[in-house]
């Protein structure tokens, strides 16, 4: 399937380029040009003048950009040039709702859409590791599924357009708590004086080992949070959780909430854009 890619940000790049090595890609398009150009010079990958001309030369179209609003921008350019029977896969964290309206906006131009958010963070995206949760027709899924997994490494069908942001919003509520949990912990074992390193090695190895502290543990205990998923964008993804929340009056998400005003406490002091393992700054002497 003759392939575009739209949005080569930390992520983006990583998808993109593990595209390229499976021998999909096209073309690809990104807002600021010298991330484009830089994937171009690497790869030879031809950069489209617009997404409206990349649109209407691909047969499939992967988008991975920041908010809702901007994937329905961009939505919408594709929607100018694509071709019937298109397909458009958004790799972003959006809301259901964002990815209906997306949905619908091709269904106009007699194109397809599917939500595939993704989990496994800049790494998974590098190595083509990703988990990937899909939502819209399954008989689509199955016409692009052999290139998305070249980015991912499972790719689950959930349900109709909207279910795959759904299930994005489960895994996103899960991180916050891991996050929380890992950062406390951590905070706690120094101040306990304990050798960290020594700590790491065997916490990861029992019950309570996960990706974030194999990940993340030993650059937040070296206060580096320059990699990875930035506060300000999981910040955005619970912020759709609550909103989907209240569709049922007795869903209750305290830890959502919790996390929600230690983030809004990082972004005020200027660390939006650092890692979400930043949590971290706030858990000694109660930040
Ligand atoms: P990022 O590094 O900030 O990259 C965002 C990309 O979107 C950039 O290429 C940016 O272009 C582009 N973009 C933003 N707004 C746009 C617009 N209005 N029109 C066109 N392009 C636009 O973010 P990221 O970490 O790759 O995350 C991308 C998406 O994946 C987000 O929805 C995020 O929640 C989700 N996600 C992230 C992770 C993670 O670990 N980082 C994991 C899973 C899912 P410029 O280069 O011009 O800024």
């Amino acid at each position: 399937m003759k392939t575009g890619f739209i949005g080569l940000g930390a992520m983006g790049m990583g998808m993109a380029q593990n595209l390229h090595q499976a021998g999909h890609l096209y073309g690809v398009w990104n807002r600021s040009k010298d991330k484009a150009q830089a994937f171009a010079a690497r790869t030879s990958v031809e950069v489209a003048p617009s997404i409206k001309a990349l649109a209407a030369e691909c047969d499939l179209i992967i988008t991975c950009v920041s908010r809702d609003k901007d994937v329905l921008d961009v939505i919408k350019k594709i929607a100018a040039g694509i071709k019937p029977d298109g397909i458009v896969v958004d790799t972003s964290t959006v809301s259901s709702e964002t990815a209906k309206q997306a949905g619908k906006l091709l269904k106009a131009k007699d194109a397809h859409f599917l939500d595939c958010p993704v989990s496994g963070g800049v790494e998974g995206a590098r190595q083509g590791t990703l988990a990937m949760m899909a939502g819209g027709d399954e008989a689509i899924l199955q016409q692009a599924r052999n290139a998305l997994s070249a980015m991912a490494r499972n790719i689950v069908y959930i349900g109709p357009t909207g279910a795959g942001q759904a299930c994005k919003a489960v895994n996103q509520i899960m991180c916050a708590g891991i996050n929380q949990a890992v950062t406390e912990a951590l905070a706690f074992g120094e101040d306990m004086k304990l050798n960290m390193d020594r700590v790491l090695e065997v916490v990861s190895s029992g019950a309570a080992g996960n990706w974030f502290l194999d990940h993340r543990g030993r650059t937040m205990l070296q206060g580096a949070y320059d990699v990875g998923f930035k506060v300000n964008l999981h910040h955005k993804d619970l912020r759709i959780c609550m909103e989907m929340a209240k569709q049922n009056p007795e869903t209750r998400l305290p830890l959502v909430e919790m996390t929600l005003k230690q983030y809004e406490k990082l972004m005020e002091q200027g660390h939006g854009d650092e890692d979400i393992s930043a949590l971290f700054r706030l858990k000694h002497h109660g930040g």
